[in-house]
This record gives C-alpha cells, structure tokens and sequence, in this order.
C-alpha cells in the first residue's frame, strides 16, 4: 500500500528534527524517515558502561544560531562552558595557550613583539568584515593578518578548533573567520550530551503528530508530475510526498535523486568534500593529571578536552569522560593503526598512565564531522541549487551557504520547513 503525506522529511539527525517540529505546528502531516535504528544522526550520544559519550568533542556555540532556534522551539539546554585555560603542545614542549589574559602574560610560547601582535589581532577580530574575505582562502587571510609564524599557527589552531577544518589552504576565510567569532562567544558543554536535544525535539515533534520511521532506508526519490514525489525504501515500500526535505549528505543526495535526474548542480554536489577526523573517546576513573584540561597540538592537529569536567556525562558522576580528536587534511592518506596510536600517546603525554584508570573507549577512525568542506564561492551554488527541483528542499550541516556544523544543520532545517509554510499560503 502507499502512503500519502505532505512532508517527508528523509534523515532523523539534527535537520531533520528541527524542519519537523516547525513543520509539527501547521496542519500538514510530516514523516521522517531514519535509516538508522536510532534517532539523533552525528548529534546522538551512546550509554556505555552508565557513561554518556558523544560522537566525539562536542560543543554549542553560546551565541550561535542553533541556540536560538532550539529556544526558539523550546529545547531546554543544561551544561557549562569550559574554561579557555589551555596547553599547546609541540614534541616534548609544553607551552600555555595565550587565549586568557593571564595566559598572554606567562606564555613562554610568544617574544614580547608577538605577544602584542597576538593581542592586536584578537582584539580586532570582532570587527572584522567578513564580507570582504569572500574571495580569500583562511591561508591568505592569516598570512595578511598576521607576519610571526607563531601568531599564524596560532590562528589555525583557533581555525581548527572552531571549524574542525584542516586545510587553510582551501578553506574559505569569510566563512572560517565568521565560524570563529561565532564561537568566540563561548561555547557550552552539554548534561547527558547532545542525545538531550534530540530527545527533546523527537517528543516535541511525536506529540505534534509527526510520524517518525526508524530502519527505514531511502533508496530512491523519484520526482512525479504535478510537484510530488515517490520514495522508495530498500524494502520495497513506496512513500508519496507533495514536498522532501532531504537530511542525508550531498553525495547520498545524488545517489538517491539516480541519473535519470538531471540536477544542473549534482556536479557540484558530487564535488563537495566532507570534513573528517579520528576521535578517541575515553571514560576513566581517575585523572592522573587535574590540571592537564585543554590541550591542542601547534603542528600535529590534536585535541585534548576533559568534557565531564563541565558536563554531567556519566550517572555516577565520579567518573571522567574526554575526547581526544584528530583533525585530517582532505587529501591525507589514513594509516588507522598509526592515528590510534598518536591519539594515545597524545593522551599518554597529557594523561600518564591513563591506561590503568580505563572504564572504557572507544576509536573512530574516520568519521565526518561536516559534510562539506566550505570553500570560496560554495555559498552561490547552494543557494541556487535549492530550487532546482520543485519541492525537493534541502538541509544539512552541508546546505547552509554561510554556516557549517550545528550551525549550518539547525538553520538550514529551519530554513527548508519555513520555505513549505511560505509556499502553502500562497
Ligand atoms: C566528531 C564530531 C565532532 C563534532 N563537533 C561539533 C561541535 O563541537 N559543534 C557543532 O556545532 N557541531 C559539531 N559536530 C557536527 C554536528 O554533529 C553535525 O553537524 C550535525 O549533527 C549534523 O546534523 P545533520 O542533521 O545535518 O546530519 P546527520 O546528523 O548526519 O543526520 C542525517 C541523518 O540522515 C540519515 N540518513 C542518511 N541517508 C539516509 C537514507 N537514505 N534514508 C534514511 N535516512 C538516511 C542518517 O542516518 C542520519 O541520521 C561534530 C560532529 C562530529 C562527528
């Protein structure tokens, strides 16, 4: 039998959620589709060992527009921000990070020249109008804003961090500089992880009425005469919607649309490149080091965070959850056994003997923390390519012309189901 519905939403991530429960206060009837068995795509948090961990480091920007949208939509957020004090590491050296004032100060990492160079461009940095960076990579940028080599690495480490994006070269600045003030505001760790805000949106939007479909895999989306669409799922079950917002990446997209689409931007589409990393999540009984928090490499680009230190994960609330994060380069090669063990080893020399505290971790490889890598001119692109097909919207953290992460995936679902609304009352 086939069913009918005015919305299907394909991808019970982040996006998805967000387009359902603006679409949940109109009268239309909304499916999502989840081809997962759980709900919550990258923004879903695991139980192990009564440990809550994230798929890997995760944090939400205090001034960011995916806080505003989920107050907007009532999403409760508890958690606490970290503390900025921070290590860098490069080889055996340990140096404190100058993102405090203090910091500034006592960091043995900048001459005094480069200690007031740092400081001038932090504190021009809100001013900055990233308009006028549309046309420059993050390299060109940082070259222009900064002469000493250490004020530079210091800006792509703060690149890295905010956008997990490892490739100045190729990156766009507007979009990474603006990424960065975003996340200048300060940014939250969550209770419970980020599995509190899907759990939040999935009640909000069932109560409404919206029908959520777990293990259902989209295979086809087939455009039909008269603005409507036949879905096909891998079980054979055909669905009937008048509009789809599609969650899924970009390549998935154009997989699910088949050739006999004819996309005039599914070469753009099939070009996007995902962002991607290794995490290392760890649960231990005991810190060996307290005071060793926050820590990032200056050449090798790691990352160290005790999330738990501010964040209720674990039910015992003894126990300490981190992350340890490798941000890859586009065009690396991935040795796997080589990146688990720099991650240790990392962990070793911010944390010795982590081993003997062990509860659990857990090690994932490759995984894509955004599904595009922004580059100079994506955001014409996007925005054209949103209307190709009557009715088929698109939402992501790869959709959003100007955002990327949560950002970029909350806005964009809330784009996309406001964009409905719109032509409904017309
Ligand atoms: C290691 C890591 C760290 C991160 N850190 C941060 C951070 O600090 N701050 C931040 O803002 N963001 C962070 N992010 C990014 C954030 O998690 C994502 O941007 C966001 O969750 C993406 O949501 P989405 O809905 O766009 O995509 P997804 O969460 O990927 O949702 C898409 C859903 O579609 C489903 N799907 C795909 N194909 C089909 C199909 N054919 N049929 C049915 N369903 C399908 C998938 O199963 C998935 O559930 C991080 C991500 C990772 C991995």
């Amino acid at each position: 039998m086939t069913r009918k519905w005015d919305i299907v939403i394909v991808g019970g991530g982040l996006a998805g959620y967000i387009a359902a429960n603006y679409l949940a206060k109109t009268n239309l009837s909304v499916l999502l589709l989840e081809k997962g068995r759980n709900v919550g795509g990258r923004a879903r948090t695991n139980k192990i060992n009564h440990q809550y961990f994230n798929l890997g480091p995760h944090a939400l920007y205090k001034k960011g527009k995916a806080k505003s949208i989920l107050g907007e939509l009532g999403v409760k957020l508890n958690g606490k921000s970290p503390k900025l004090a921070c290590s860098l590491i490069e080889d055996n050296m340990v140096y404190t990070a100058p993102f405090t004032p203090s910091g500034l100060l006592s960091t043995s990492l900048l001459n005094w020249q480069e200690r007031i160079e740092w400081a001038a461009v932090l504190m021009k940095f809100n001013w900055i109008d990233t308009e006028s960076l549309a046309e420059q990579t993050f390299q060109q940028w940082v070259e222009q804003a900064a002469k000493s080599k250490n004020v530079q690495s210091l800006l792509y480490i703060l690149g890295r961090l905010a956008t997990y994006c490892h490739a100045p070269e190729k990156v766009s600045a507007k979009l990474m500089v603006s990424h960065l003030k975003t996340v200048m505001g300060g940014v939250l760790y969550l209770d419970g992880g980020w599995q509190t805000i899907i759990d939040q949106l999935h009640n909000n939007a069932v109560i409404s009425g919206v029908q959520v479909q777990s293990s259902a895999v989209v295979k086809q989306i087939a455009p039909l005469e008269h603005e409507h669409f036949k879905l096909i799922l891998t079980n054979g079950e055909e669905i009937h919607g008048k509009y789809i917002i599609c969650t899924t990446g970009p390549q998935e997209l154009n997989a699910l649309l088949g050739e006999n689409v004819n996309l005039p931007y599914n070469s753009f589409l099939s070009q996007i490149t995902p962002v991607k990393g290794a995490t290392l999540d760890v649960a231990l009984t005991h810190l060996p080091n307290p005071k060793q928090l926050f820590a990032m490499g200056i050449t090798n680009p790691l990352y160290f965070s005790v999330h738990s230190n501010y964040a209720r994960l674990s039910d015992d609330e003894k126990s300490f959850v981190l992350h340890v994060f490798k941000y890859n380069h586009p065009d690396e090669h991935i040795d796997e056994e080589k990146v688990k063990n720099d991650l240790e080893q990392f962990l070793e020399k911010l944390q010795p003997r982590w081993r003997k505290y062990e509860i659990t971790s857990r090690f994932i490889p490759q995984i894509t923390v955004n599904q595009r890598l922004p580059q100079i001119g994506d955001e014409q692109k996007l925005h054209r390519s949103k209307t190709d097909i009557p009715g088929l919207y698109i939402a992501g953290d790869w959709a959003s012309p100007d955002s990327i992460l949560s950002e970029g995936a909350v806005s964009s679902g809330k784009q996309a189901a406001e964009e409905i609304i719109q032509r409904e009352k017309r």
